[in-house]
């Protein structure tokens, strides 16, 4: 493949071979469509394949952050851990990849360059950075939410003389920071988990953290055999629950809400999500993200538990966050995290206090000091939801780029499609659930969506569905009015572009929950396409 100027025909091009293009390589294939996948990097596995940075692992449970759609992968992987790291991961996406087939449609080292409508026979032009063309009726961008990695523009970063490394592009040769001298910028989850293990090697280890972040630990542990036979004998229900759950995982808030309970209920609800670990913690109870009362008792325990690890009080007053609700960024989910910073050679700068002004040969300058290292970690982020896609020319209808056409931010119909874009589908990107859901059954639910609108318009005598103006503008306010009703416009998060300068602001989610949302997605399609256009 690759030839310049070669010119082929198929039913679907799928970008990306992540969770979500592998399934949807195989749902669309098994359907008989004839389907390409493009993927940029040289393998399949998308943020799997990207993020091998230390203590890089999964924070929904591997039982759950799995594909659900054939009972057989369920049955036949043994996961080792509570949260495999992501080498396993990895390892189960290629087995998966093995199993199905999968390999022989996938086109790897090509990155797909841009996607141009032909208005009048409706079929999309794909070209790519080898000179390959393929015109496809049906576009399925599986681009990730995640994919686009963000280096800040720090002075002088290109003259840094030593070793400069981000969580997201980790070298796939061994790193050994034994006896270096190591900083980490950035102390999001990627941070969170690479920082206590880089402290394990490195002589001494400074963190340059913006802003702290709340993390609440993983409790990981290996799975028994007792543990894994439990699970293969429930999967079909937990499954179940996953489905209707607001994120994706088999785990229910408390009945009742946060108030509605004795002091001693409370805390022993919030001391049983402590347990489960992680990113969970946010839904102890449902009003949780709603009732600032509510998130206030939840941050009171949760202050309390960190307090009681970090031997320095001043310490601990910069590692506890003050300027956000809990649970309104991503609670990151750590193993030895804030212990780490007991240890005499890990250093914590609070830049909020003393800011990075520069970088130069020899290591970090901020507002107060010169920072001397070997190597430099950034675990800075990501251009998160529209960054790979605002990458590729997508010209829609009257030559109208999908990237002009979200200067004021993301447009979108259940997060599925654009106006003006006919048969372009997006997976997992702006105005779905997303990353607030477990995203393996995410992309598996928006790929079967697809695929099924795909049936529907063949059994009709259609050519193209195409989301109408009003509904993408009606799924706007939505959105927006989902999220002012709770806390998450409080934080200064990914979720709303914050965290990458000059992008527009605005809630990019669907907030609503998983299930609540699965339902919306399956009305439309009953109602046969309500606020899409059939052509
Ligand atoms: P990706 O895995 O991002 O795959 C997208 C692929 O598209 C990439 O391989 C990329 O190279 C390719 N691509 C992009 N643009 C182009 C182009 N123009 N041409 C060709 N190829 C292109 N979610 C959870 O639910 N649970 C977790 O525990 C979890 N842990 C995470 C840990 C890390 C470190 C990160 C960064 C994210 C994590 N996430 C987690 C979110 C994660 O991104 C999703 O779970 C999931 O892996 C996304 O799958 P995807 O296929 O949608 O996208
Ligand atoms: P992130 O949450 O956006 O964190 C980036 C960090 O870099 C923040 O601390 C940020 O500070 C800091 N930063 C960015 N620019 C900076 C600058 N110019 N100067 C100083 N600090 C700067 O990114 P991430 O940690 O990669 O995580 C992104 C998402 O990926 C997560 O929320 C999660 O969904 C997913 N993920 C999951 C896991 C997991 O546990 N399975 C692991 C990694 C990632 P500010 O907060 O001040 O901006």
């Amino acid at each position: 493949m690759g030839i310049s100027g070669q010119r082929s025909s198929v039913d679907a091009v799928v970008v990306g071979a992540g969770f979500a293009g592998l399934y949807a390589l195989h749902k669309l294939r098994s359907q008989g469509l004839s389907v390409r996948v493009f993927e940029a990097a040289p393998e399949i596995g998308g943020t799997w394949y990207y993020n091998r940075y230390p203590g890089a692992r999964c924070d929904v449970e591997s039982v759950d952050y799995c594909y659900s759609f054939d009972p057989a992968l369920e049955q036949e992987w043994d996961w080792s851990e509570k949260y495999a790291a992501q080498g396993e991961i990895l390892r189960y996406m290629n087995w998966v990849a093995d199993r199905l087939g999968l390999r022989d449609g996938i086109t790897f080292d090509t990155r797909v360059t841009a996607a141009v409508l032909d208005e009048e026979n409706l079929r999309w032009t794909v070209t790519t950075d080898t000179g390959e063309v393929v015109v496809a009726r049906f576009c399925v961008m599986a681009t990730g939410p995640l994919s686009a990695a963000l280096t800040p523009d720090f002075p002088g970063l290109d003259g840094f003389a030593g070793e400069l490394y981000h969580t997201a592009h980790w070298p796939h040769e061994a790193v050994d920071f034994t006896g270096k001298r190591v900083a980490v910028i950035g102390t999001g989850s990627s941070g969170i988990q690479s920082i206590p293990v880089i402290a394990e090697q490195a002589e001494r280890l400074y963190v340059f953290q913006r802003t702290p972040n709340y993390s609440v630990p993983a409790g990981n542990r290996p799975l028994t055999d007792e543990d894994r036979a439990q699970i293969k004998a429930t999967y079909a229900e937990r499954r179940r629950l996953s489905w209707r759950s607001g994120g994706g995982s088999p785990h229910i808030a408390h009945p009742k809400l946060t108030m509605e309970v004795t002091p001693e209920e409370r805390r022993a609800a919030f001391e049983k999500r402590w347990e489960l670990g992680g990113v969970l913690f946010s839904k102890t109870f449902s009003d949780q993200m709603i009732d600032p009362a509510a998130n206030e008792e939840a941050r009171k325990f949760y202050e309390e538990k960190v307090r009681a690890v970090i031997d320095d009080p001043e310490i601990a007053e910069l590692l506890i966050p003050n300027d956000h609700p809990i649970g309104t960024k991503r609670i990151c989910t750590d193993t030895n995290y804030f212990e780490t910073f007991n240890k005499s050679h890990v250093k914590l700068i609070s830049v909020r206090e003393t800011p990075i002004v520069s970088i130069d040969a020899d290591g970090i300058n901020t507002s107060d000091a010169h920072y001397d290292v070997d190597a430099i970690v950034l675990a800075t982020g990501f251009d998160a939801m529209t960054g790979a896609l605002a990458k590729i020319d997508i010209v829609g209808r009257g030559n109208r780029s999908l990237r002009d056409d979200w200067a004021g931010g993301p447009r979108t119909y259940l997060g599925l499609g654009v106006d003006g874009f006919p048969n372009l589908f997006l997976v997992s990107g702006p105005g779905a659930p997303a990353v607030l859901a477990n995203m393996v059954l995410h992309a598996e639910a928006h790929v079967n969506w697809i695929a099924d609108a795909i049936t529907y318009l063949d059994d009709h005598g259609h050519t193209a569905i195409e989301a109408t103006a009003d509904a993408v503008d009606n799924w706007g306010v939505e959105l927006r009015q989902r999220a002012e009703a709770t806390l998450f416009p409080k934080a200064d998060s990914w979720y709303t572009g914050a965290n990458v300068p000059g992008k527009p602001r605005g809630f990019m989610l669907f907030i609503g929950g998983f299930g609540a949302y699965l339902d919306i997605c399956a009305d439309v399609a009953a109602a046969g396409y309500k606020g899409f256009r059939l052509i």
